[in-house]
């Protein structure tokens, strides 16, 4: 569920999710596999500071496998827990309470030096709308708790869950804001979904999807919608290699209106709908390799 962000809600969400991670023993930073640094929030190092902190790829079934692995690798690099789920399936996130209890152990073995017992470890899930928090609730609660969809901003009374033998989950996630000021971000958390899509122009997300296929993933491409030759492009394709694209791609799937010419609307939406439905194949929008 997509929402609109204005200055104000955001400044409500970072103060109303510092209050809860001060309830909390780790944060479970909840990220979209197929844009795991497009899909973070732009101050949860911030918001998130000293704490422990778990990251969970999740939506893993509708990425690029090879690519989650790169990704889990550098995370790992730069010291997090990363780990990929299927939160929808389930797949993966039984591990979920260990690998919370593995981020506690410090802790736990300095009170119990002490004499103490250490209680359940308490989490809390945040993260962009969209990227599976209230799906992962439901999945790791066994029942329906978190409304899906759930809107920022609308406290209710908030109940612990228990969770395996050493956690315990708050039922209601942290939603916080995606980044905005980045086009390709946009355009990335559009394409997947993030971003409502009233708010988008398909024919820039179907462009946009073109150009990263035609790279990244021709052969995909060329399976789906049984195109002989893609042009092999050398980095970023030109504008009259994607336009030809487009319209061997609308030509295929019959989407022309008067004159033969193509409904750029109508293919532009197919597109969309069929790589979020992994029709094209699972991919991964962004790499490890980019950011260097
Ligand atoms: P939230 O806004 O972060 O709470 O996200 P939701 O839990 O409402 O999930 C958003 C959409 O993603 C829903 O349609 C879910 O069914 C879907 N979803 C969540 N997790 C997964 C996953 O791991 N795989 C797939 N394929 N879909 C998922």
């Amino acid at each position: 569920m997509a929402i609109q962000w204005y200055p104000g809600h955001m400044a409500k969400a970072k103060r109303q999710m510092i209050e809860k991670i001060k309830l909390i023993d780790v944060v479970i930073e909840l990220v979209d596999a197929r844009i795991p640094l497009s899909s973070r929030n732009p101050l949860i190092d911030e918001i998130a500071a000293n704490k422990p902190r778990l990251l969970i790829l999740n939506k893993a079934d509708m990425a690029d496998h090879n690519l989650t692995d790169d990704w889990i690798h550098y995370f790992k690099e730069k010291g997090y827990s990363a780990h990929a789920v299927n939160a929808q399936s389930g797949k993966g996130t039984a591990s979920i309470p260990d690998w919370v209890h593995d981020l506690t152990a410090a802790k736990r073995e300095k009170l119990e030096s002490k004499g103490f017992r250490a209680r359940a470890d308490r989490a809390l899930i945040i993260g962009i709308p969209n990227v599976g928090k209230s799906t992962l609730i439901n999945r790791l609660a066994k029942r329906k708790i978190a409304k899906i969809g759930d809107r920022p901003g609308v406290t209710k009374g908030q109940q612990w869950i228990k969770v395996g033998k050493t956690m315990e989950l708050l039922d209601t996630p942290g939603i916080l804001w995606p980044k905005f000021e980045d086009p390709e971000v946009g355009l990335k958390l559009a394409a997947t979904g993030a971003i409502k899509d009233e708010l988008i122009d398909f024919q820039d997300i179907a462009v946009y999807l073109l150009k990263v296929l035609m790279a990244k993933y021709p052969n995909a491409l060329k399976d789906r919608y049984g195109l002989t030759d893609i042009p092999q492009v050398d980095g970023e394709p030109t504008n009259e290699e994607i336009v030809e694209l487009f319209d061997a791609i609308g030509k295929k799937r019959g989407c022309v209106i008067g004159g033969g010419n193509i409904d750029y609307d109508r293919t532009s939406e197919l597109l969309i709908r069929e790589f979020r439905t992994q029709k094209i194949g699972q991919i991964t929008l962004e790499t490890p390799e980019e950011t260097r």
